[in-house]
């Protein structure tokens, strides 16, 4: 058999199964071998049973004390009851619907039983279903598979099997001899043989060092190639003139330290005659904007048009106010392109834009989709970055000569983890927030405290300030989740009657959306009653209170991007989590959050409470998935890769050496993924 073979060809695996596959997006043999187990079963480690941990699956080996009995309990359930020794303890088994467990279990004999003990009311020791197998056909460590329904971890762990026992020649390795001797890594075949049938622990240890090596090596390749692309690209949009100082004169605040430090950094990429690739990385509230202004306004000085690029139409019409201000008596226009902008006035704009008479375009998407021609677009900024992917800035750079390009990101991730992550990208971080930022005080508390909650809303209010609700949802509720609609009413027909409440989620027109945004940041609504879609950028300095309702459903980084939209004015801030839940995972991020406000400490914490996989998004970075490799648990290792890989790009720049085709095609891979999308 060959790794390309369809999956519907292997022993074991027709046309229904290979349908199931198909769903997991395993659709070759070669797929099937790197689907890898998610846990093991270790039946190498036989714990007696008097020492068995409670509610932690374990081994014995013990002797079947008479043969199974059969009891019938009303409802049809069957349930099989036995008990078994190893000379010193006694345990109960319980197996349910197996008719054939009394012909399985012999007495007198002896096997191992792999399960859970938990005890009975009476204080009994009791493993309900064990798996069980005879000592000498042990197998000492088990695969166990993610699974469906259709596809049980024994069907997935047999047909595995059947690949490995059938293939033609051994697992080609991807990683040229050297550097694979140099890590003292096992060939690939090795790696992937014990991943799935580990011989022991150490095996098990090899085969995950080797295969979570593979994983960050082709992902530093490709990060390291992606920058040096852009690195050897020329540009004609150079700056000559610095205009920072012509700027800060324009600002009603001075910049500060981080602030300016990050636009040095960008101005230097911005004379240097490359492209700049950079990422703007600050907290909520550290002043990102700002830095972004500074630069359209070089560019401006130097002859070159800018696009700014929001993620949504709410954040793209405050840029444009923003922008705009900053702006004021220059000479340099703004102008302001989303979905929703008339067809007319569109029709204006591009021809503006075309014919050079305009020095900033702020959007949405619709800044590329749209037949948008620029005459001389030198500098593209793309804001809060984690909502655009790879491809998008690859795209945004298209509609220029090679523009300077600003990522600004509001997640925090630690500077060290960032310039690997982001290996495309050279990084400015804000580390420093404006002065005189109020501090926000964060509480959690049951919903039996809404009243009093109203009550402390309504005084801000009556002090001229605002406040926001976020709900979770925006239909129909689950259970007792609130739906900000439903919520809505009920506050404006209720205790809120007296107060002028706006409604703002994701399911609104544009349109509708900008109106409300745009009253509450006039100051015409008290209250917004919002989903997440004020999750990034809002900036409304005149909220003062926000409330998270079933707070337990968001995560700890969008908690705290919330939490921002408050604090950023002259009044003391409030962050009110209102939470019921009870479970430990939440408790910890609320604990969390009432504890610091530094961004950079929650996003070390969410990354240690959720994993370095969803902290990024799957789909947010456009790079490969991580299947075994984590990046908070695997630092060295990835700074022993980056030199590997930094090392192998020199001696081969484009890999195009025969050993290293294999490497190639999974790094162009990479590229034509991110360019899809
Ligand atoms: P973010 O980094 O979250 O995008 P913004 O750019 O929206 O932050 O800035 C947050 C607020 O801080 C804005 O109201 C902005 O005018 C203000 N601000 C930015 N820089 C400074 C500064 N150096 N001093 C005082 N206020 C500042
Ligand atoms: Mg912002």
């Amino acid at each position: 058999m060959q790794l390309k073979a369809d999956i519907q060809y292997v022993k074991g695996v027709g046309p229904a199964r290979a349908e199931a596959f198909h769903k997991l997006s395993v659709d070759t043999a070669g797929a099937l071998l790197r689907y890898y187990p998610r846990a093991y079963e270790d039946w190498s480690q036989i714990v007696p049973i008097r020492e068995m941990p409670e509610n932690t699956p374990c081994c014995i080996r013990a002797t079947v004390c008479h043969t199974p009995e059969k009891i019938r309990v009303p409802g049809g359930l069957l349930l099989f009851k036995t008990s078994v020794t190893d000379g010193e303890g006694l345990l109960n088994l319980t197996f349910f619907n197996n008719k054939y467990i009394g012909k399985m279990l012999k007495e007198g004999e002896e096997y191992l039983f792999f399960g859970k003990a938990t005890r009975n009311r009476y204080g009994a020791r009791e493993m309900a279903s064990p798996l069980f197998q005879k000592p000498q056909s042990a197998n000492a460590i088990r695969p166990i598979y993610p699974s469906t329904a259709a596809l049980p971890t024994k069907t997935i762990e047999k047909c595995v099997r059947a690949v490995l026992d059938s293939l033609d020649a051994p697992i080609p390795d991807i990683l040229p001899e050297d550097i694979r001797l140099k890590n003292k890594l096992c060939t690939l075949d090795t790696a992937i043989r014990h991943i799935h049938f580990p011989p022991d622990e150490a095996a098990l240890e090899e085969a995950r060092r080797r295969l979570i090596f593979d994983e960050l090596f082709l992902l530093q390749l490709g990060l390291l190639q992606m920058k040096s692309r852009t690195q050897t690209l020329k540009t004609d949009c150079v700056v000559q003139t610095d205009a920072f100082p012509e700027f800060c004169k324009l600002l009603p605040f001075t910049m500060t330290g981080a602030q300016q430090r990050a636009v040095k950094e960008a101005t230097a990429d911005m004379r240097s005659g490359e492209p700049m690739n950079r990422l703007l990385q600050g907290d909520v509230g550290s002043g990102k904007t700002a830095v972004a202004a500074a630069l359209v306004f070089t560019a401006a000085k130097n002859g070159m048009q800018s696009a700014v690029m929001a993620p949504t139409e709410v954040l793209a019409e405050q840029h444009y106010r923003t922008f705009r201000n900053f702006f004021k008596g220059t000479g340099f226009e703004v102008a302001l392109l989303t979905g929703s902008t008339p067809t007319a006035q569109k029709r204006k704009i591009k021809a503006a834009l075309a014919a050079g008479e305009i020095q900033l375009a702020v959007g949405t998407h619709a800044l590329l989709q749209e037949d948008v021609e620029f005459s001389r677009l030198g500098l593209v900024v793309t804001d809060e970055q984690h909502r655009f992917g790879v491809a998008q800035r690859a795209s945004l750079s298209a509609k220029g000569d090679n523009p300077h390009i600003l990522v600004m990101s509001a997640t925090p991730i630690p500077r060290t983890l960032g310039l690997i992550l982001y290996g495309d990208l050279n990084v400015s971080v804000l580390d420093e927030l404006p002065p005189g930022r109020q501090t926000i005080e964060t509480y959690c508390v049951g919903s039996s405290y809404h009243q009093r909650i109203y009550k402390f809303i309504d005084k801000h209010i009556e002090r001229g300030l605002q406040a926001y609700i976020v709900c979770p949802l925006v239909e129909e509720g689950e259970g007792n989740l609130i739906p900000a609609e439903e919520y809505y009413e009920t506050l404006s027909k209720g205790v809120f009657r007296h107060r002028r409440l706006g409604l703002l989620h994701g399911r609104m027109k544009p349109k509708e959306k900008d109106e409300v945004m745009r009253a509450f940041a006039a100051g015409e609504l008290d209250i917004l009653v919002a989903t997440v879609v004020i999750e990034v950028g809002v900036d409304v300095p005149n909220a003062a209170v926000i409330v998270i309702e079933n707070a337990e459903r968001f995560g700890l980084s969008q908690l705290h991007q919330l939490r921002g939209r408050v604090g950023r004015g002259k009044e003391k801030s409030t962050c009110i989590l209102v939470s019921d839940a009870q479970n430990e995972e939440a408790t910890e991020r609320f604990r969390v959050l009432c504890e610091t406000t530094d961004g950079f400490k929650i996003a070390d914490a969410d990354l240690k409470l959720r994993g370095p996989g969803d902290f990024f998004g799957k789909r947010q970075h456009g790079l490969p998935a991580l299947h075994l490799a984590d990046i908070l648990r695997d630092t060295e290792m990835l700074v022993t890769v980056r030199r590997a890989a930094e090392d192998l790009l020199k001696q081969d720049p484009a890999l195009t050496a025969p050993e290293h085709t294999a490497l190639r095609k999974q790094t162009d891979k990479m590229f034509s993924a991110a360019s899809v999308g």
